[in-house]
C-alpha cells in the first residue's frame, strides 16, 4: 500500500510549520509499514492530468498576504484547472489559511487589492485591512458531522470531534450558501469571529485556519485523511500509541 502525497508551494506556504502537516502523515504511514511518496509541486512544476491521477491527498499550507501574490499567478494560470478537476472528482486534500483563502471566489488582502480566488470553494475572504485587529490565539473547535460520521474517521481514538490548533489571520471568511463549515468554533475565532464557523469541508477537500500544525495534536483527523486517501475505513489502519499526544489535546482543550 502507497500513500502518494501532492505537496503544494512547500517553501512559499509554510506559516507557522505547517509543512509539519506532510511529516505527521509521513510519519504515521511508516509507523504502519505504509509507503509515501512526497511530489512536491512549487512554481516551476507543470502539472499534466496523468500526474494528477497519481496523488491520493494534496497540501497546501498558509502564508501571509506577501507569499499569496508571489504564488497567486502560477496557482491561478498554471495550477487552477488540475486542482479543480481534482477536487471536483473527489481528490482528498487538506488547504491551511492562506491557501484555503484563495480556493474560494476572492481574497480582498490588506492593502486593499483583490485576489481573484479559484471558485472552487464557495467562500469569501475579505482582510479589513492592517489596522484591525488579527484573528490571533488558540482555537478550540469540534468538527462537522459530515467528518466524525464517515466510515474513515476513527471513533476509537479518544479524541472524539475536537480539534485544537492555533490561528492568525486578519482575512475573515464568510461561507456560501453552498458550503458546509469543517467545524464549529468553541473557543477563538475560526472563519470570522461572528458564524461560530471553522473553515469549510466541501466533497473530500478540507480547508481550515487552524495552523500549529493542525495535525500535530489532532492525529484522529491526520488519520482520516489518510485512510479516506486510502479508500479505507477506520479499522484499516492499525491503532497507533497516541497517549502523549491526547495529554497535550486535553491540554491545549483547556488553554484559555
Ligand atoms: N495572509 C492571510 C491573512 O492574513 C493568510 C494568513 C495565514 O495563512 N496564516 O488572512
Amino acid at each position: 500500500m502507497k500513500l502518494r502525497i501532492g505537496y503544494f508551494y512547500k517553501d512559499l506556504l509554510n506559516l507557522y510549520g505547517d509543512n509539519g502537516n506532510v511529516e505527521i502523515l509521513v510519519s504515521r504511514c511508516k509507523k504502519r509499514n505504509i509507503d509515501v511518496d512526497v511530489y512536491e509541486v512549487g512554481l516551476e512544476t507543470k502539472l499534466n492530468k496523468f500526474f494528477m491521477s497519481g496523488i491520493d491527498l494534496v497540501f497546501m499550507g498558509g502564508g501571509p498576504d506577501s507569499s499569496q501574490k508571489e504564488m497567486y499567478k502560477d496557482l491561478t494560470t498554471s495550477k487552477a484547472s488540475f486542482l479543480r478537476d481534482y477536487i471536483i472528482s473527489g481528490g482528498v486534500s487538506l488547504f491551511v489559511c492562506g491557501s484555503y483563502q484563495l480556493l474560494g471566489h476572492y481574497y480582498k488582502s490588506a492593502d486593499g487589492s483583490t485576489l481573484q480566488g479559484l471558485g472552487i470553494f464557495d467562500l469569501s475572504t475579505e482582510h479589513p485591512g492592517n489596522s484591525a485587529a488579527r484573528c490571533v490565539g488558540n482555537v478550540v473547535c469540534t468538527m462537522s458531522s459530515t467528518i466524525t460520521g464517515d466510515p474513515s474517521f476513527p471513533h476509537e481514538s479518544g479524541f472524539g470531534g475536537s480539534l485544537v490548533g492555533f490561528e492568525n489571520h486578519g482575512g475573515r471568511t464568510n461561507l456560501g450558501t453552498k458550503s458546509s463549515e469543517f467545524a464549529v468554533i468553541r473557543r477563538g475565532f475560526g472563519n470570522n469571529g461572528k458564524d461560530g464557523t471553522e473553515g469549510i469541508h466541501f466533497m473530500n477537500s478540507i480547508g481550515t485556519y487552524l495552523h500549529g500544525p493542525v495535525l500535530s495534536k489532532n492525529p484522529h483527523l491526520a488519520d482520516f485523511l489518510i485512510a479516506k486517501s486510502l479508500e479505507l475505513p477506520a479499522s484499516g489502519l492499525a491503532k497507533l500509541d497516541d497517549g502523549l499526544i491526547l495529554n497535550a489535546h486535553n491540554i491545549a482543550l483547556d488553554l484559555n
